[in-house]
């Protein structure tokens, strides 16, 4: 099935109307030369991020389901009354500087447990008060720079 650009620009509007209306950000679809490009733009003052850049509509598609299906679950076990949280994809690329249900930067990181090849880090939130453990995975190792 083909999507069109017309359908992506209504998916992210749909979006920013509902499950994403009460976070730090909205989403938004652009079509560039090479292609479509997906970003989170905030409402405040942070410059937009790029999720996926010169992609296929397809792939654009595929991003802001992924990005809809998160938020959808999480409102369904939440319910609609408690605040939800930023979908795993958009935590990461905000590299874990953000609250993952208020946005706030003003996070708390406190100690790192290592767990097999992986670090958890506690986090909490100096504005909301939520806390969590920041993932890490072990990604290889450099050998000493030759100056
Ligand atoms: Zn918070």
């Amino acid at each position: 099935m083909k999507v069109t650009e017309k359908q992506l620009k209504a998916r992210c509007t749909e979006l920013n109307m509902g499950p994403l209306k009460d976070t730090a950000f909205g989403l938004k679809v652009e079509r560039t030369g090479r292609g479509y490009s997906c970003s989170l733009i905030y409402r405040d003052s942070t410059p937009p991020e790029i999720l996926i850049a010169d992609a296929s509509a397809a792939e654009a598609d595929a991003c802001i389901c992924g990005v809809a299906t998160t938020s959808t679950v999480f409102k369904a076990i939440q319910g609609t009354i408690k605040p939800e949280f930023v979908p795993q994809e958009v935590f990461v690329k905000q590299h874990g500087e953000r609250c993952p249900r208020c946005g706030t930067r003003d996070i708390n990181a406190g100690q790192v447990t290592t767990v097999k090849g992986a670090l958890e880090q506690y986090c909490s939130c100096g504005r909301c008060g939520l806390t969590w453990h920041g993932l890490y995975r072990l990604g290889g190792y450099e050998l000493p720079l030759i100056a």
